[in-house]
């Protein structure tokens, strides 16, 4: 007989973004002929930029070839691409990674997920509250988060909250944890940490040993230039913290799959009897094994983001975004809504009026403006009495949407 691993059954069985969906299809179902925006899902809108484009193209021309064919590529990468990471995305800021350091991964997700095979089932957990759903659940679903209680939260889970009484910026773990998950700029509320904030959940973790994952996906919407874009700015960060990047809101890679994971070789966490363990062979040894590498196509186009031309379409993309967050932020805030970030990432954080629970301002909207945005209490408890507008979409959309709104609230 075949167990099954139980730890799935506690995950809720209802989906956010499976919801949202039914609840729309359930407004077009009375409403024949409306049409609806959606400024929801954190899926991007915009083609591949031209450079990645001929990168595609000539990868695959090549694969048709005898000489030019590539079958089973290095698990860790190709070499080409983490040289082109090390130079582009590190040597600038003055960090000095090798180059075994870096791991091309099919995503950050999937590394999201399963780099916690690294450590011990028993570890306890730290994560902001609101927070990207992936920490979470792949933690629960090997018994490290134990069970979901009726207020929404994982009993063997340390919950930072991030509201705006506190400026999103989470207080420092009162009693002790293991491990602790960070990423900034952050999804779903677009706000960002400073270096000097940073600075101190680095010097916490050395000092108390414990464990950084730090998601770095949305690093490239940074504008401001002193906000960090990888935690190894801050000295002693490779001691405590291995970091995920990912190709897909940076360039479009939703649907071509490609990202990286950097795990330094002084990183280490302990046996039961204190033995220190390097943690950048044990994932290399977990990729050997688990991984057969990321294609060669989706690899030959996130090294095309590093050319000249292609910094410069992938610069141009992520404005044309950020245009839009400028002008869901200021027009949102005109209509006189308490809204947070959208300034450092492609999200807006936004606070319902008098305190109405998320999910009831979600169908108000819909069933008013025609507008679709993502519950905040879906991504945590803290998340309650907010809702999250993406910068994603056209800008004919975007525009047409403030417009319902405001037509909305008269
Ligand atoms: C979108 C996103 C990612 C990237 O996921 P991919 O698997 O690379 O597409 C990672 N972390 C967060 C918080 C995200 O929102």
């Amino acid at each position: 007989m075949a167990l099954v691993n139980e730890h799935f059954l506690k995950l809720p069985t209802n989906y956010l973004f499976a919801d949202i969906a039914k609840k729309v299809n359930a407004f077009k179902a009375t409403h024949k002929s409306a049409d609806v925006i959606s400024l929801g899902i954190g899926d991007v809108t915009q083609p591949l930029c031209p450079a990645v484009i001929e990168a595609l193209h000539k990868a695959a021309d090549e694969m048709g070839t005898k000489s030019g064919f590539r079958g089973y590529g290095p698990e860790q990468g190709y070499d080409f691409l983490r040289e082109a990471i090390l130079k582009n995305d590190f040597l600038p800021r003055g960090i000095h990674l090798d180059i075994d350091e870096v791991f091309i991964n099919d995503g950050a997700k999937s590394d999201t997920g399963n780099i916690q095979e690294l450590i011990r089932w028993d570890n306890s957990v730290a994560v902001t509250d609101p927070i990207y759903p992936v920490y979470l659940d792949s933690n629960a679903m090997i018994g490290r988060a134990g069970v979901k209680g009726t207020d929404g939260c994982w009993s063997n889970v340390y919950y930072m909250p991030c509201t705006a009484e506190n400026t999103f910026v989470p207080e420092l773990p009162t009693r002790r944890v293991d491990v602790i998950y960070l990423c900034y700029p952050n999804n779903p509320t677009g706000t960002v940490i400073s270096k000097e904030e940073l600075r101190k959940w680095v010097n916490y973790a050395l000092k108390n040993d414990v464990l950084i994952f730090f998601d770095a996906a949305y690093e490239a919407y940074i504008q401001d230039p002193d906000i960090p874009h990888s935690i190894y700015e801050i000295r002693g960060a490779r001691k405590c913290a291995i970091e995920f990047h990912s190709y897909s809101k940076t360039a479009g890679f939703t649907g071509v799959r490609c990202g990286y994971t950097i795990v330094p070789k002084d990183l280490t966490a302990a046996t039961l009897d204190g033995e220190r363990i390097r943690l950048n062979p044990l994932w290399n040894r977990r990729q050997s094994t688990k991984f057969n590498g990321t294609s060669y196509l989706s690899q030959r186009a996130a090294e095309a983001i590093y050319t000249s031309e292609g910094k410069q379409q992938v610069h141009d993309t992520i404005s044309y975004y950020m245009q839009n967050a400028h002008l869901l932020l200021e027009s949102l805030r005109r209509m006189g809504f308490d809204v947070y970030g959208g300034r450092n990432a492609p999200y807006i954080w936004m606070r319902t009026p008098n305190a109405t629970p998320s999910w009831q301002f979600f169908e108000e909207m819909l069933y008013g403006a025609r507008v679709v945005c993502t519950p905040g209490v879906g991504f945590g408890p803290s998340g309650e009495g907010y809702v999250r507008f993406t910068a994603f979409g056209s800008h004919e959309d975007t525009e047409q949407a403030l417009h319902r709104i405001e037509l909305w609230l008269g």
